[in-house]
């Protein structure tokens, strides 16, 4: 039987780069069962932790040794700069590396306190088949943030990329296999969202779902997981906040500004795509920013010197264009960038600024997912929490300020998963990922990036003759 294929085309020339399967609900059904039976019977979730981080190493060493193919799809199917591509595998390395240790790190907990006789054990086991759904602005990396942490814990995948990137995901698989990694263990369906990702959330053999995309796509995932009590782990949108007082370092904070929306073409959960500025600088801050703007250089992602490339597709350009042209009909004022520098040929959109935008606004609330900058003004410290809160969202925000005292005190206050101080789109491997309210919840990275795909067992254990009266606590049956 011949299979519909999907064309990806590139969003910068528009010629064919990649074509996938379109994967169907029997294709996802037979995923689930392999990654069943690997779980249920295979040895993976059963080898030493240290055999599993070994086959881990390799792997990362495979994608390591493949990493100039690997960026060049993730440049062809997304339109991202090479050099910024290049790094998300070099994340990707040091995700699995990581991955790896964590697992062998991966513990329970033991009660001798619980009587001469008792002994409690708490084991933390594999949650079984894990179900992951990835967005296209960082196919590898979002990748390596749920698979290699699942795969150290125990845990099978079958993986949804989405219908315009998924060559990373199927290349990182076979490397998987190359590495030695059983067959079952990884598996990836592509297809589209809604055939192949609803059919993997709704799959009662799955036990997790772990999500990265939209609010809108997360809360069905939630809901047809739900229907099996499958647990859930959702990496939504955001609306972060770049919140500069006037005692910052204003030149580090006009380059934290800049990189925060226009990184990925502002294709990024974690932009800042507003900024907070105190009034009192707001003028000469907004002038240095447009000037930093300007030098950025706009083009064909191949290009060793381009900082950004190509929006998604055209469907996406246009849309963060009708944001940029509802918000001047609201009232915003162009500072830079706009509707008049953007290019259809190659789908090029100039970072924009966008100043006198009140909380009102539909682009202060909105995620606009490019690079598309909302600028409020703020007097006090006050006003300028309240202005960040004022969001459905809470993923990361940034604080810029060279006072401790309103650092911290800032930092506190946000509700969001993610604060940077003085920095900005910053991290570690160390350091819990993840958002509040309709950002989603779950955390990626850091320990918790591993317990994510764990249960606990509890196993109590008497030892001697058991004479006390069941069902009785042992210290009132004495
Ligand atoms: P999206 O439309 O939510 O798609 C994400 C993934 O979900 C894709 O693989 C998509 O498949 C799939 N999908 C669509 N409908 C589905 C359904 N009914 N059931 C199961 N899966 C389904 O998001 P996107 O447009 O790719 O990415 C942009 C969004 O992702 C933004 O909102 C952004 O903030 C968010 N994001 C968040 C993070 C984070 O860590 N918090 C990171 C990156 C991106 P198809 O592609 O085939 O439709
Ligand atoms: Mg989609």
């Amino acid at each position: 039987m011949s299979r519909a294929l999907i064309e990806r085309l590139s969003p910068t020339n528009n010629e064919i780069v990649a074509r996938f399967a379109e994967g169907t609900v029997d294709d996802v059904n037979d995923a689930v069962t392999a990654a069943k039976i690997a779980f249920d019977k295979g040895m993976w979730p059963r080898m030493d932790a240290g055999v599993r981080a070994q086959f881990l190493r390799l792997w990362s060493r495979k994608i390591a040794e493949n990493r100039e193919r690997l960026a060049r799809i993730e440049v062809e199917e997304v339109g991202k700069p090479l050099k910024y591509a290049r790094a998300d595998i070099d994340t990707v390395c040091a995700l699995v590396d990581y991955a790896a240790g964590l697992g062998m790190q991966s513990h329970g907990l033991a009660y001798s306190s619980i009587g001469a006789n008792r002994t409690g054990i708490v084991l933390r086991e594999p949650v079984g088949v894990v179900g992951v759904v990835i967005p296209w602005n960082f196919p590898a990396e979002t990748f390596a943030k749920k698979v290699p942490f699942a795969l150290a814990a125990g845990c099978t995948c079958v993986i949804k990329p989405s219908e315009f990137t998924s060559g990373t995901a199927l290349e990182l698989a076979k490397l998987a296999a190359e590495a030695g990694i059983p067959p079952g263990v990884v598996n990836v369906v592509t297809g589209y969202g809604n055939v192949v990702g609803d059919a993997l959330s709704g799959n009662p053999g799955v036990s997790m779902m772990s999500f990265t995309g939209s609010t809108r796509v997360g809360k069905q995932i939630i809901a047809r997981a739900g229907e099996h009590v499958a647990r859930t782990a959702v990496e939504l949108g955001g609306k972060g906040a770049t919140i500069v007082f006037a005692d910052a370092d204003i030149e580090d904070a006009v380059r934290g500004t800049l990189t925060s929306i226009s990184f990925n073409q502002g294709e990024c959960c974690v932009a800042g795509s507003r900024l907070l500025v105190h009034a009192d600088i707001a003028e000469e801050f907004l002038q240095r920013l447009a000037t930093a703007m300007s030098s950025l250089r706009i083009g064909d992602p191949f290009d060793e010197e381009t900082d950004l490339g190509s929006m998604i597709h055209r469907e996406h350009f246009d849309s963060v264009l009708r944001h940029i042209e509802e918000a001047q009909l609201e009232g915003a004022r162009l500072v830079c960038g706009g509707i008049e520098a953007a290019r259809r040929d190659g789908l090029h959109i100039a970072p924009t600024v966008l100043d006198d935008i009140r909380p009102s606004m539909s682009i202060f609330r909105r995620e606009i997912f490019g690079p598309v900058l909302a600028v409020t003004r703020f007097r006090s410290l006050e006003d300028a929490v309240a202005l960040a809160n004022d969001s459905e969202y809470g993923l990361a925000n940034s604080v810029w300020s060279k006072n401790i005292d309103v650092v911290m005190t800032v930092a506190k206050s946000l509700r969001s998963g993610i604060v940077w101080a003085n920095t900005a789109l910053d991290g570690a491997l160390q350091l819990p990922f993840g958002g509040n309210g309709s950002s989603g919840f779950g955390r990626e990275l850091g320990e918790a990036g591993i317990e994510e795909y764990t249960v606990l067992k509890s196993i109590l254990i008497h030892t001697g003759k058991r004479n006390d009266t069941f069902g009785v606590a042992p210290a009132a049956s004495q």
